[in-house]
């Protein structure tokens, strides 16, 4: 597809971020919408697995992330009630060693600020609430709020969950309540115990990756913030989400009564939390295909997954080099979009489909081992061999 060929991107999170720079990088010109009035990301953490730090080794944000994150040297796997522990598996250098890249922890604003700082600020427009969107012969258009309209070759839905390109796209269809519910929160690092399990037996270091595992729920729990914060994110079995919104404040309270009876050493850290946080979990059926004519969708627009494989922004980031890479491979633009569709649906569909499966065995007593993510991680969407 001609270099110059104009891209709208509907929505500045972490994968319209990722999609506005690959194509960048990639000779395109590009038009961001945001809805918000401001740019930012939520205080709340994030995992990178290898696949994810392809594409920002692709991108060149791969050394100022290993600064600003952090590469936890185990993964520790405690028992929900007496700590004991599950299992502990080497973490530190080894999915660098198997998969080319390590596996980081970061703060969700690092991550979203790494991104930003390579899209100028031009070519983003905040402010602007999409309202539809239309294939025309050869272009696509989007419409606003404020009755303004963005042409461009292609026009991409980036724009979250709820999104309106989806919809425009593939009609009204409400995302599905999975039965889990989650609260965030960060702790300072020396608020994690080190101590604990049956007599104290478990030593859990802070530079350690911990789950914490019962019939009921999941507590992951990892250090950010190059080891001076600590994140936390709690996942419970529910039966019904009543709230709106997609995120709501909560309270430490609510979180402890969420946990009662659960370790001790657990729901002390639970305590000194600040900013506590809440989701209801949703997701989607997988999408067979991601375009119409001239308009096609990433991230969480064409694919809200669970969070248990913790993949979405990973998957979501991929997309966005992904679509770069396919742009720039094909002489014309419904070619490129083809390529993409092709190479894009079922990977993503297959991993929100896992994740559903992570969250049904979180949940067996006793839980069987992690599925496996050996295939997830291996993959670089910053080459053509994953086309
Ligand atoms: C609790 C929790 C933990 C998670 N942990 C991880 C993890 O560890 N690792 C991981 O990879 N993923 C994780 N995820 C998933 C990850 O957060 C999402 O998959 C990712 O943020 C999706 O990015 P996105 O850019 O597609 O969508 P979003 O981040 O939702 O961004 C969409 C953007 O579009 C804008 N927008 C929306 N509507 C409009 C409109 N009409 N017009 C203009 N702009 C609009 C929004 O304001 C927003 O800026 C987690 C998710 C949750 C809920």
């Amino acid at each position: 597809m001609a270099r110059r060929a104009k891209v709208v991107i509907i929505g500045a999170g972490i994968g319209g971020l990722a999609a506005t720079a690959a194509l960048l990088r990639h000779g395109f010109e590009v038009e961001v919408h945001e809805r918000a009035p401001h740019l930012g990301e939520v205080g709340a953490g994030l995992q990178l697995g290898p696949n994810a730090v392809k594409v920002l080794r692709g991108l060149g944000l791969e050394e100022r992330m290993r600064q600003a994150a952090c590469e936890p040297v185990n993964w520790v796997s405690l028992k929900w009630d007496d700590a004991s522990l599950r299992f502990r598996e080497k973490l530190l250098g080894e999915r660098e060693a198997e998969f080319g890249a390590p596996y980081l922890t970061a703060h969700r604003a690092d991550l979203h600020a790494a991104l930003h700082s390579l899209v100028p600020e031009r070519i983003v427009r905040l402010g602007a609430r999409c309202i539809g969107v239309e294939s025309r012969a050869g272009s696509a258009v989007a419409r606003f709020a404020d009755g303004s309209e963005a042409e461009g070759d292609i026009v991409v839905g980036a724009d979250g969950i709820r999104s309106v390109v989806r919809e425009a796209l593939f009609g009204p269809d409400a995302p599905r309540f999975t039965g889990q519910i989650c609260w965030r929160a960060m702790v300072p690092i020396e608020a994690v115990p080190t101590q604990v399990g049956p007599g104290g037996s478990v030593q859990v270091k802070r530079s350690e990756y911990v789950g914490w595992l019962g019939p009921t729920g999941h507590v992951i729990c990892y250090p950010i913030r190059s080891g001076r914060l600590y994140n936390i994110f709690a996942g419970r079995v529910a039966h019904g989400w009543a709230e709106e919104g997609w995120s709501v404040p909560s309270t430490v309270e609510d979180m402890l009564n969420a946990y009662a009876g659960w370790n001790e050493a657990m729901l002390g850290m639970f305590r000194v939390a600040s900013e506590v946080f809440k989701w209801g979990i949703h997701d989607r059926e997988p999408l067979p295909s991601w375009t119409r004519g001239r308009v096609t969708l990433l991230g969480d627009a064409a694919h809200p997954m669970m969070p248990t494989l913790a993949q979405g922004a990973a998957i979501s980031m991929e997309d966005g080099y992904a679509l770069a890479r396919n742009l720039a491979r094909h002489d014309d633009a419904d070619a490129g979009l083809a390529a993409y569709d092709r190479e894009r649906a079922p990977r993503a569909g297959r991993v929100q489909l896992q994740a559903r499966t992570q969250f049904e065995n979180n949940r067996k007593v006793p839980p069987p081992p992690p599925t496996d993510r050996g295939w997830i991680f291996a993959y670089d969407a910053t080459t053509d061999m994953a086309a």
